[in-house]
């Protein structure tokens, strides 16, 4: 008999296809740890962003792949989070192929915008709060639904940020979306702490991704911003994180492993940092 923390448990993770990506990692310790796992992501262009890099169809089938070379039971399904009929199909999908939803993580995010606050278009605006704040919105109110009707409780964690917790310069309508998101995790714990349903967000600090080292990515955003080179950027960044590097997908997917294991039980309405030490609150 297996004795994985997990086992028996369905996990849905939004927007975690993508190669490099936080979601990828989080399905990947979800499944290691024996959960069942359904991959879920946008597949096309976001309305308002052609040129905004997502998932393409393609990365959905391939994280499956992946996930079952690794042993485990994983499923793709396609989600578009800012659409509400969209997020119910996904629980549904997972309900119908799997039985049951145990794990619900709101993970996908966009980071549009580069510029300072008086620059940011209307248009940049709703789409990061599109995205980030009420596709995370229906998320929980399609995970709860669900783990209401199936009764027994179930684990709900929102990816919020370390900017969602203090502020960074060029992330303002980021940093709305993720103070959101933390407020809105905590009313979704009171309320649906009487079916044993634990809500909670992890706060993740500065992530190696595909993203940082890109165009669009973070050090090339601050190079331009304080005006030094993106290997300064990055050396600064490492010296304000005690552990001395910067994050992985793993190291986000352990904290979502941990809220979503017998072991995490108690913790509701909290925002974990995960940062290194990068973020101490
Ligand atoms: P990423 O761009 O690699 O992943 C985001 C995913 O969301 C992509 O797979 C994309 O296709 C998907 N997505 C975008 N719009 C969507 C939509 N409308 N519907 C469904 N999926 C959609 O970025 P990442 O760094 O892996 O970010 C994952 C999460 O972690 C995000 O919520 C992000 O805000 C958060 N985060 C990232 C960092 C970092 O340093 N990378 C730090 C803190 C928080």
């Amino acid at each position: 008999m297996s004795d994985k923390p997990l086992d028996g448990r369905v996990a849905i993770v939004t927007g975690s296809s993508r190669a490099g990506g936080i979601g990828r990692g989080i399905c990947q310790v979800l499944g290691l740890d024996g959960a069942k796992v359904v991959v879920s992501d946008i597949g096309h262009a976001l309305e308002g962003a052609p040129d905004y890099h997502v998932a393409g169809p393609g990365e959905l089938g391939e994280t499956v792949e992946i996930l079952r070379g690794l042993g485990v039971d994983a499923i793709g399904v396609s989600c578009d989070v800012t659409v509400p009929a969209d997020v119910e199909a996904l629980v549904a999908a997972a309900v119908s192929h799997f039985g049951r939803l145990d794990i619900f993580v709101n993970n996908a995010g966009v980071a549009t915008e580069s510029v300072e606050m008086i620059y940011v278009t209307e248009r940049a605006l709703s789409l990061t709060l599109d995205v980030n704040l009420k596709g995370t919105f229906f998320g929980v109110q399609s995970a709860a639904r669900q783990m209401i009707r199936q009764g027994g409780g179930g684990r709900i964690i929102n990816i919020a940020s370390q900017a969602g917790k203090v502020a960074w310069p060029l992330l303002s309508a980021y940093s709305a979306s993720k103070f959101g998101i933390i407020g809105m995790t905590q009313v979704a714990a009171k309320e649906l702490g009487l079916h044993a349903i634990t809500v909670n967000a992890v706060c993740p600090g500065t992530v190696e991704t595909p993203l940082s080292n890109s165009a669009d990515g973070v050090w090339s955003m601050y190079a331009r911003y304080y005006g030094i080179s993106e290997n300064e950027v990055k050396v600064s960044t490492l010296a304000q994180i005690p552990l001395g590097r910067l994050q992985t997908p793993e190291d986000v997917g352990n904290a979502v492993a941990f809220l979503a294991s017998d072991r995490g039980g108690y913790l509701t309405g909290t925002a974990i940092s995960t940062t290194g030490g990068q973020t101490m609150i």
